[in-house]
């Protein structure tokens, strides 16, 4: 992205994050649940709303879509999921759309649901509900082996990439990871930067892609020391990746 473009957290609900884009006169948001806070934001910076990215069709992330092109008649960006609406050009793994002139690549992630994409400029990811700060999300459209590969192909991009996701639920997570990676000393200093910001409630993220691979487990299905530590909990059926990524998923949910 070019310095130019400023990146921003609107807070939404109780922990979620819609991310505005904008040059100071033209705007663009990601997964708008809501219109209000949106609306609120671009007259508070006096900004034209060109266009609407939307990850995935759950309503947290979908459902200021309607009130926002009443109000601006801005594009909408989507899956190919009809269910999601109004949609004006819905895209798949491959797309390229221009945000604001930057070219934006569509990544299809599937597994927390199935029609779940993420777009990727340079060297920013917007990816919604699949990878958060420290964790991922539910897997609850898709299977344990969909939501690995798909987190695999985000761990493959380049490691400075900043991850723009959609909650505030990075605390949580690493209390989960610090359970299920005990020994990581990167993890554990990571903890304590992130809890001095959220005591003075500054956002966790966007973070960056290389800290996530040194220490969110559910990107590190292939290091010892987590493989060793879910057998060690009795929550491991075999060290096949895939068995890893699903002992972690589950015992998560419970967690
Ligand atoms: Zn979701």
């Amino acid at each position: 992205m070019t310095a130019a473009l400023k990146i921003e957290p609107i807070p939404a609900f109780s922990d979620n994050y819609i991310w505005l884009l904008h040059d100071d006169t033209n705007a663009v948001v990601v997964d708008p649940g809501d219109a209000q806070v949106v609306l609120a934001a671009l007259s508070k910076r006096n900004l034209s709303l060109q266009s609407i990215l939307i990850t995935h069709h759950h309503f947290d992330h979908v459902g200021g879509i309607a009130a926002l092109t009443e109000a601006t008649h801005c594009e909408v960006w989507g899956p190919t999921n009809p269910k999601i609406t109004p949609v004006t050009h819905r895209v798949k793994e491959g797309d390229t759309l221009q945000v604001l002139g930057e070219p934006m690549h569509v990544l299809e992630v599937p597994g927390h649901t199935l029609d779940h994409i993420a777009y990727l400029g340079e060297g920013v990811l917007f990816c919604g509900d699949t990878l958060f700060a420290g964790g991922c999300g539910r897997v609850f459209e898709g299977t344990h082996p969909m939501m690995r590969s798909s987190l695999a192909k985000l761990r493959g991009l380049d490691p400075e990439t900043k991850v723009y996701c959609a909650h505030e639920y990075t605390i949580a997570n690493l209390q989960f990871a610090l359970a299920a990676d005990p020994h990581n000393a990167t993890l554990a200093e990571r903890m304590q930067l992130c809890s001095s910001l959220r005591e003075r409630n500054i956002p966790t993220v966007p973070s960056l892609l290389a800290d996530e691979i040194a220490t969110n487990p559910f990107l590190r299905w292939d290091a010892p020391s987590v493989v060793e530590n879910l057998a060690a909990a009795s929550r491991l059926k075999s060290p096949q990746s895939d068995d890893v990524f699903a002992g972690l998923r589950q015992w998560k949910d419970t967690f």
